[in-house]
């Protein structure tokens, strides 16, 4: 177990697949689920052309589209978020192309973890809690400070102490849980900012809201034990923005196509969990230097790879199963 906090698994990256239903849209279309979830770990091809059965993917959990939110944050993602209490630094993100359940997801496994984390508050008397909250939004590898938008794009700063640091982030003290579901709310309503003037903005821009963690415990002897970890909460661009510059050659040329964070990111991830030592390219994208004490090292991290069920969606759906299968 893990002294001073809550009792919890301990793996280093926890990959997890959730596929949504069947939307109305897809529905009035005719469109088909080409996907089997076997169990909670398996998930393979229908195939509807061919007798020959595909290879499954196997995953540490896979969420069926019956699987409530409340479901996939207790599996794939309570274990991470609360090891923030401990003093670990956590990220959770949401992968996959956009319309596949990202944000969905996301919205329910936050409010999911700020539940759990004031009722571990409430029943851990001994310990004087602080709960900060910031922020931002990445977008065409400009900063944006969600809190206080009007700050304009930000600066990252190389401090020697703390790593990386977003010059002049908003930070505000949360009072109770009350408190800190407004200031998400405001997080939201500045991130649909724009929206309509760009309106593929939200599949091309990553969403952080990092919750910092802080902590004392008076030990009998009178010394004072202390803790402080982040927990980030990550809503990525659409992994469309990647397997487009893949797939299609005249597209790399063109810089609004390719997402440098999504793709620094991929690889980052794939290194980590590769367990090779060797150079990590956190310092090649914005989203991977400010998440860079939140990734890899001591730090914990939960991916849950949001994929469509239906047969127009097939390809995309592959690149995230493919990512994901290289993220374990
Ligand atoms: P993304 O953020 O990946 O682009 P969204 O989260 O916005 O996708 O989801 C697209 C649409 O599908 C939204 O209307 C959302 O409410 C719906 N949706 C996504 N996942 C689910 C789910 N598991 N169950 C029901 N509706 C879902
Ligand atoms: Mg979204």
């Amino acid at each position: 177990g893990t002294p001073g906090g809550p009792k919890v698994r301990e793996e280093k990256i926890r990959v997890t697949v959730r596929m949504r239903p069947l939307n109305t849209k897809e529905q009035a279309m005719y469109d088909l689920i080409a996907w089997d979830c076997l169990d909670e770990h398996t998930i393979v091809f229908k195939n509807p052309n061919q007798e020959r059965p595909t290879t499954p993917y196997t995953f540490d959990k896979v969420f069926a589209p019956t699987c409530s939110t409340h479901k996939v944050y207790e599996e794939g993602a309570k274990d991470v978020a609360l090891s923030a209490l401990s003093g670990i630094n956590a990220t959770i993100f949401a992968y996959g192309q956009t319309s596949s359940g990202k944000t969905f997801t996301m919205r329910g496994v936050t409010e999911s973890a700020i539940k759990d984390i004031y009722d571990y508050i409430k029943n851990t008397p001994e310990r004087d809690f602080i709960l900060r909250i910031s922020a931002l939004e990445i977008y065409n590898e400009t900063v944006i400070d969600l809190l206080k938008r009007e700050s304009g794009p930000l600066r990252l700063l190389d401090d020697p102490e703390k790593g990386t640091i977003v010059e002049k982030l908003n930070e505000e003290v949360a009072e109770d849980r009350q408190h800190l579901r407004r200031l998400i709310g405001i997080c939201e309503a500045q991130r649909q900012v724009g929206e309509t003037a760009l309106n593929d903005k939200s599949s091309r821009s990553h969403q952080i809201i990092r919750l910092t963690v802080e902590s004392s415990l008076r030990e009998s002897s009178g010394h004072v034990k202390s803790y402080i970890a982040s927990l980030n909460f990550v809503d990525l661009a659409g992994s469309e923005r990647i397997s487009q510059t893949n797939t299609c050659g005249a597209r790399m040329k063109e810089g609004s196509h390719i997402n440098r964070s999504l793709l620094t990111l991929a690889s980052v991830i794939r290194k980590l969990s590769g367990g090779k030592c060797g150079h990590i390219p956190y310092r090649d994208s914005k989203l991977t230097r400010i998440l860079q004490s939140s990734l890899g090292g001591n730090a914990r991290t939960a991916i849950i790879c949001t994929i469509s069920p239906s047969l127009s969606h097939v390809e995309q759906t592959r690149n995230t199963l493919a990512f994901a299968t290289s993220a374990k």
